[in-house]
């Protein structure tokens, strides 16, 4: 990964960190999950709106770390609109961009802000900050 797009990607993660899209309880949620990553610290509930198989609102609370909650902001832009079968495929495309093993080129013009997780994945200790949050929607479908 060349400097500069290691740049864009700490700008990306750092913009969502300290402005948070969909941050906040949801009062009329039909899911909810809380998740813990014990090594970081981190602390995340998350709050969904499901309509059938679509997926009406997501927002989310958290006491954690930047990049945690960076990748949960981004989630929540990503899930928002979505079914649940196109959110288990941008899990997947999350898990295989954090993945040392696949060590897969991200492109921002195809993942979108979500391409900049790649970078997190020289510091294996914080992969499970990034996905934490996708930890807690499948705990929160699965009730
Ligand atoms: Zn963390």
């Amino acid at each position: 990964m060349s400097d500069d797009l290691h740049d864009l990607y700490q700008d990306i993660i750092l913009d969502h960190n300290k402005r948070p899209r969909h941050y906040g309880a949801l009062a009329d949620y039909t899911h909810t999950a809380e998740g813990y990553n014990p090594i970081c610290g981190d602390k995340l509930t998350i709050f969904l709106v499901l309509n059938g198989d679509h997926i009406e609102a997501v927002q989310f609370e958290s006491a954690c770390c930047a990049i945690c909650k960076s990748s949960a902001s981004m989630m929540t832009e990503v899930l928002t609109g979505k079914t649940l079968a196109e959110a288990e495929t941008a899990f997947k495309r999350v898990a295989d961009l954090l993945s040392t093993e696949l060590n897969l080129e991200a492109d921002l013009s195809v993942d979108g802000e979500i391409a900049a997780l790649a970078g997190v994945r020289k510091f294996a200790a914080r992969i499970k900050c990034a996905t934490l949050p996708w930890h807690a929607y499948f705990a929160a479908l699965k009730g």
